[in-house]
């Protein structure tokens, strides 16, 4: 059976990775959560001090760019591939506020995209991958032969985020993660490089009022109709 690119695009906490993870243990297929890729260089940016509180070397970054290996490895435990930067596992350091905090930044250097999307691009070669991010739809993958775009309200997305956060016993305000929620859309929407807009040809889907359940049935009846569409 011919294997597909399925895209998902959309605001942060949106729930992308979410279903992202459930398709591609249901199809087989590989998962990659881009965010999370540039989420590494912005934690790689604040270890070497690139990064401080009042001002962003960006020069800097730019010119050791060259020394950042990203991967993914796949956690049997948990059930998806976690974020390795030159080797050492960062999944959990790239989850924080601070980091949520930096990365929009980041990802507005059109240097930190090129590299990232290169990389993207290679790990859909084969096909059979869902990916989601920003830019999927439009820029890595315009060829993807299903697009999504996920919406919901940011307040709805901002809860998601600060249960996250609590759960992982980080001590964040449930007004600092909407206000990173809502920053973060608009440096996404208005950046100059590869902004976060719909593609064209992708289905939007508002999940505020769809339970889990709800969200994946309704999505994996598209897949299957791409597949059947596509075999
Ligand atoms: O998906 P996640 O919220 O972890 O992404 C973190 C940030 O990385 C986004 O807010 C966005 O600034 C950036 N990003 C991007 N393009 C992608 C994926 C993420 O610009 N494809």
């Amino acid at each position: 059976m011919k294997q597909i690119i399925i895209a998902i695009d959309g605001f942060s906490s949106t729930g992308k990775s979410t279903v992202a993870k459930q398709l591609a243990k249901h199809l087989g297929y590989i998962y990659v959560d881009s965010g999370a890729m540039y989420r590494a260089v912005t934690w790689f940016a604040m270890q070497n001090h690139f990064i401080k509180s009042d001002c962003f070397h960006i020069q800097d970054l730019i010119s050791s760019l060259y020394q950042i290996t990203i991967s993914f490895k796949f956690n049997e435990a948990l059930g998806f591939a976690e974020v390795y930067l030159n080797g050492k596992n960062i999944e959990r350091q790239i989850r924080t506020l601070e980091v949520s905090s930096f990365v929009s930044q980041v990802a507005e250097i059109s240097e930190v995209r090129e590299m990232l999307v290169k990389q993207q691009q290679k790990m859909g070669e084969s096909r059979g991958i869902v990916m989601d991010g920003r830019d999927i739809g439009t820029v890595v993958f315009p060829d993807a032969e299903l697009k999504l775009f996920m919406t919901a309200s940011a307040e709805t997305r901002a809860v998601r985020r600060y249960e996250e956060l609590i759960s992982r016993s980080e001590d964040v305000s449930f007004s600092d993660v909407l206000k990173n929620v809502q920053e973060r859309d608009y440096i996404d929407s208005h950046r100059e490089d590869s902004p976060l807009i719909k593609a064209e040809d992708a289905i939007e889907i508002d999940n505020s009022c769809l339970s889990l359940e709800e969200q994946f049935n309704k999505i994996l009846q598209l897949v299957e109709n791409k597949l059947k569409e596509c075999n």
